[in-house]
């Protein structure tokens, strides 16, 4: 991986600084292409790329008509849309040590980090990600990439997220007193819908792209309860409005099933993990068209380092982690079954970054076929971003997000942990 990520990172310099090297066309020539509407494979096809579009997908290996143009052998491959995880925190990742980080990384520090979890999360076929929270730096970082300037997915960015006081998004949570200061509706911490109104205003001036906020506790929050409830229902009410009239979605973070009942009855755009979601709320779920984002990864993720190391998370975050990190997998089982919505994401931060596609095989034990995991990171996904004219299929006029795996997902969805392509916006960043 790590001579790929370096072979990667050269072909990608190479052509930001020669942006001349773009050939007229490229000639992709698919052995298997999936078409994720459909959830079947088509075989022996060749999608047109033209600067960082797709222009055409047509039956057969289509010879190259200019001089100037390039073909790319993917015959022995499948290839899919760029995936799209929607639910990922690129400024940070799990280790021992996160809550003294907290306390001593400088945002540059933050950034340069960043950098790295960006690389690999493009490098595992993951095009675009949609970022649930930090500090900021995810905004630049956003910015940066699509200035060209650092070679990372497409960034759809919730700046900082958003609850009350002690709540899960309170960046104080756990310091002594002299440190903890009074974070305010700047800082995304609220009370009250008026703050909840400012909070979201300030977001959007930072250059957030969507509201995050958590209406109950978390699990790697230093406090002391993850499933109850933590922002009214007037709270939540304020920031869906504001944030509609600012044409910004607004994503929900929750465990216990009170606070998502609140949530979606006030209207948000996704519910993340729900892992204490009960019959009542998927019904309301299915009422609302709110979508769900199940992030399996993270809930195994954050049991498993709980189960082996009871120091690896400070104290109050062990037990949480231990009860609530299990159940994921299994709510999201019965969310499928029940008919909710549901677009891919992971949480990736909370597990290493480029691990994202171990959702797929989580998503299939649990009882969702492969199509339709691979859709609910693509044309799903899409849907949920608002981005559906340019992303999740391979179609033309859609930007050029391609990727290839090695193997057919369909049969054995270990293939999605095995990127060999990697197209976004019609630039290679990966080809073995
Ligand atoms: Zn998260």
């Amino acid at each position: 991986m790590t001579r790929k990520s370096i072979h990667a990172w050269a072909t990608a310099a190479l052509l930001l600084t020669a942006p001349t090297a773009f050939a007229q066309k490229t000639y992709l020539h698919c052995g298997q292409l999936l078409d994720v509407r459909s959830g079947k494979l088509r075989s022996q096809q060749t999608i047109v790329v033209e600067k960082d579009r797709i222009v055409a997908v047509q039956s057969g290996y289509t010879a190259a008509s200019g001089p100037q143009d390039k073909v790319v052998n993917l015959t022995n491959r499948t290839v899919m849309p760029g995936l799209i995880d929607c639910h990922v925190h690129v400024e940070g990742e799990t280790s021992k040590d996160n809550f003294v980080k907290d306390l001593t990384q400088n945002p540059a520090d933050v950034a340069y980090e960043a950098i790295a979890h960006v690389n690999k999360t493009l490098m595992a076929g993951f095009t675009t990600v949609r970022d649930l929270g930090g500090s900021g730096v995810n905004v630049s970082l956003r910015n940066a990439i699509n200035r060209g300037q650092v070679v990372g997915p497409r960034i759809i960015t919730a700046g900082k997220a958003i609850s009350g006081t002690g709540g899960h998004m309170d960046p104080t949570n756990g310091y002594r007193l002299n440190l903890m200061g009074v974070p305010g509706p700047a800082d995304g911490i609220i009370n009250g819908p008026d703050q909840g109104r400012q909070a979201v205003r300030e977001q959007y001036k930072r250059g957030a792209d969507l509201i995050k906020i958590a209406s109950t506790g978390g699990v790697l929050s230093v406090a002391k309860d993850g499933s109850a409830p933590q922002m009214t229902e007037a709270e939540i009410r304020a920031v869906v409005e504001t944030a509609r009239d600012l044409g910004l979605a607004v994503a929900c973070h929750a465990h216990g099933a009170e606070g998502m009942k609140r949530a979606v009855r006030a209207g948000v755009t996704s519910i993340e993990h729900g892992t204490l979601m009960d019959d009542e709320t998927m019904k309301l779920m299915k009422k609302m068209g709110t979508w769900y984002v199940p992030t399996i990864t993270a809930g195994k993720s954050v049991a498993d380092s709980a189960a082996k190391n009871p120091n690896y998370y400070p104290p109050l975050v062990t037990p949480k982690a231990l009860a609530i990190g299990p159940k994921l997998q299994g709510t999201f089982g019965r969310a499928y079954k029940a008919g909710v919505k549901i677009a891919f994401g992971t949480d990736a931060a909370v597990f290493r970054h480029g691990a994202n596609a171990l959702e797929f095989g989580y998503m299939t034990e649990a009882g969702m076929p492969a199509a339709e995991a691979i859709r609910s990171a693509t044309l799903s996904a899409a849907e949920l971003l608002g981005r559906s004219s340019d992303l999740g299929t391979l179609e033309a006029g859609k930007f050029a997000d391609i990727v290839a795996v090695d193997g057919n997902p369909l049969q054995d969805i270990s293939a999605m942990m095995r990127p060999v392509f990697v197209m976004k916006a019609g630039v290679t960043y990966r080809q073995d």
